[in-house]
């Protein structure tokens, strides 16, 4: 399944690489978080004991790795695919739920802090669309069920 996400040529290359390691601020910052330990399990087809490792989740998508690497790949490419798998398994973290519950209600992924921007002088923020987001949600539903397949996590399923 991974090798139909992940592009493990370009991978090979990061197990001998590591140039990112040392702007990335997850690795900077987390004890114990480091890619180059799962790229090296997922290229030995032993990627399973991540997907319960909380790790997996310390990756902030900020896109360093991406914008440094010369391969315009990234560690980040390995911890979403495994995000992926281990949300289809139902093995994410309960404020990801929570996280995913909240946007589809309300298009939101967390609520402004109205005190706070109002110290600081910021505007009222906009409305979230949530209302228009169930109905792209339905729709998209709907054309998936009339294809015979189901939403995926990375599509817009449930996790
Ligand atoms: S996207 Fe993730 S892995 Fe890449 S530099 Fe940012 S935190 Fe690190
Ligand atoms: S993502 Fe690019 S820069 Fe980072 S370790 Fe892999 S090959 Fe090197």
């Amino acid at each position: 399944m991974l090798e139909r996400t992940l592009n493990f040529k370009l991978l090979e290359m990061c197990s001998k690489c590591g140039a990112c390691y040392s702007i990335c601020p997850s690795c900077m910052n987390i004890p114990g978080y480091d890619p180059r330990a799962v790229i090296k399990d997922i290229l030995s087809g032993d990627h399973e004991k991540w997907l319960s490792s909380r790790h997996i989740w310390e990756c902030l998508e900020c896109h360093y790795c991406v914008e440094i690497c010369y391969q315009h790949y990234g560690f980040e490419n390995a911890m979403t695919a495994l995000r992926n798998i281990a949300t289809r398994k139902g093995m994410h973290p309960p404020q990801v739920k929570r996280g995913w519950d909240m946007f589809v209600k309300t298009g939101k992924l967390g609520e402004p802090a109205l005190p706070a921007r109002k110290k600081l002088g910021l505007p009222e923020p906009k409305a979230s669309g949530g209302e228009e987001l169930k109905k792209l949600y339905s729709l998209l539903k709907e054309r998936r069920s009339g294809e015979g397949s189901d939403i995926t996590a990375e599509e817009g399923g449930k996790p």
